[in-house]
């Protein structure tokens, strides 16, 4: 089919996620044809380097022969069967006995979901049922961040700090809270980084205080906040995030939708603060998005109160630990492992593309260049020396977004702060080439705004 017919099509049936529906009939969507390794290919012809990774998933690069035989092998064998009922499957158990394997010592199950949102989902029912089952049933409430990000379903966008999400299809689920995130650049820049850090666990503490921490049931956060800005926390955050826990008796949910699987160096988030979540939602990388699968890994507290003070738990779904998706989920793990994918990030690639990546600091619109791991954000400014933003309404992110599509690479874009989120597998010289179409996409950037008088 054309271009233009599926244009058409698509303007005339299809709602998008997180889509301005008027905008997107004005301007059409850019049609996705195929991909290969960290290039994705659209109907008119353009080849495109992928620097988000999908949607911050495709942690293993696209095209991976090994991923689609594993789906092929297990849908021919059993293409869905449910684990209501007494009943699992070969895929789930393997799924489940390696995932643990990889996770921190102490987490021994995992909960399967369809996707981040449902992992979020469960997460908010478990931790209010374990405090039931512990027959503490006010602690309920749960202590969140501004602008973190947990998901789209009702209790996802209720735990996550968006003030838009929260403003459409409310009321959100009561009885969550939310702190201060430890956003530097955005809102810390009175004080030293280090000093910051510390007054967001302050914060946190603070709100203990006010709820009580007999009503506190968890505080749930991302390693690095990814959808909120690729927020990377200075590094006093986590340590005295940890100490302010260890004076209470509070669950840990760390979300590792995005950085679980190798995005930062580790495993988990979790290893490279040192973190001893009670539960850890999982999605995203852990069948590198080839097909959808989530889940929640509990730890031995949570999981030894869930089972043997016993009583039915009254959740799940249809697609929990579906085959297809927990098959793929398994090789996907292998291949990580065989490759050496975590290292290679943690060793090698990770650090290169530290390296690379702070040149661009230099460039005259960027007032902030950082990264870690395989996350990086620049944050795009109207003065360099003050580090002064850009008016809202110039929307400079989106344009430096669009910018950076027609020339061959995806970064994204939220408020003037650009992220990228590269597969895992990126080369050496691909991130070379990443770096040099951003910098083309800033000089562009600055030569569109340079003849605009309210800059
Ligand atoms: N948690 C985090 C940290 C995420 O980044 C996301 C998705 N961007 C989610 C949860 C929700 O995952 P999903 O879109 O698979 O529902």
């Amino acid at each position: 089919m054309k271009t233009e017919i599926y244009r058409q099509l698509d303007r005339e049936h299809h709602l998008h996620p997180f889509t301005d529906y008027k905008a997107l009939a004005e301007e059409g969507s850019r049609i996705v044809t195929r991909a290969e390794g960290v290039y994705i290919h659209d109907s008119e012809g353009h080849r495109i380097l992928d620097g988000m990774a999908g949607l911050w998933c495709v942690n293993l690069g696209y095209g991976r022969e090994e991923l689609v035989e594993a789906a092929s092998e297990q849908m021919r064998q059993l293409p869905y069967y449910n684990s209501f009922f007494k009943s699992t499957h070969p895929p789930a158990v393997k799924l489940a006995e390696t995932l643990c394997r990889l996770a921190p010592a102490h987490m021994n199950h995992v909960f399967f979901t369809g996707s981040g949102s449902e992992a979020n989902d469960t997460v908010l029912r478990m931790v209010r049922r374990f405090w039931a089952l512990e027959g503490k049933p006010d602690k309920q409430w749960i202590i969140s961040r501004e602008n973190a990000y947990h998901g789209s379903t009702v209790a996802g966008m209720s735990l996550g700090g968006m003030a838009p999400m929260h403003a459409q299809g409310g009321p959100t689920v009561p009885k969550i809270a939310h702190v201060r995130q430890p956003y530097w650049f955005g809102e810390g820049r009175d004080s030293e980084p280090e000093a910051f850090g510390r007054e967001c666990a302050a914060a946190l503490e603070a709100r203990i205080h006010e709820l009580g921490e007999e009503n506190v049931a968890a505080f749930i956060a991302e390693p690095v906040q990814g959808a909120g800005g690729a927020v990377i926390p200075p590094a006093s955050y986590w340590p005295a995030v940890r100490d302010v826990l260890a004076r209470y008796d509070i669950l840990l949910v760390v979300d590792e939708v995005i950085c679980g699987f190798g995005r930062l160096g580790e495993w988990f988030g979790s290893q490279h603060y040192g973190l001893e979540p009670d539960l850890m939602p999982v999605a995203k990388g852990l069948s590198s998005g080839y097909l959808p699968i989530g889940g929640v890994l509990v730890g031995d507290r949570v999981a030894d109160t869930l089972i043997e003070r016993g009583g039915e738990f009254f959740h799940g779904f249809t697609y929990s630990g579906h085959p297809a998706c927990a098959a793929v989920a398994l090789k996907n793990l292998e291949l990580m492992q065989a490759e050496a994918i975590v290292e290679r990030v943690r060793d090698d690639i990770g650090p290169y593309l530290a390296k690379r990546w702070a040149t661009l600091g230099e460039h005259p619109l960027v007032g902030e260049a950082r990264s870690l791991g395989m996350v990086g954000a620049l944050e795009l400014v109207a003065d360099k020396a003050a580090a002064r933003r850009f008016p809202k309404s110039l929307g400079v992110g989106n344009l430096c977004r669009d910018i950076c599509f027609d020339l061959g690479l995806v970064m994204r874009s939220v408020g003037d702060t650009m992220m990228i989120s590269p597969p895992l597998v990126i080369t050496r010289d691909e991130v070379d080439e990443l770096v040099r179409l951003a910098g083309e996409a800033l000089d562009e950037t600055a030569r569109r705004l340079a003849g605009r008088e309210s800059v």
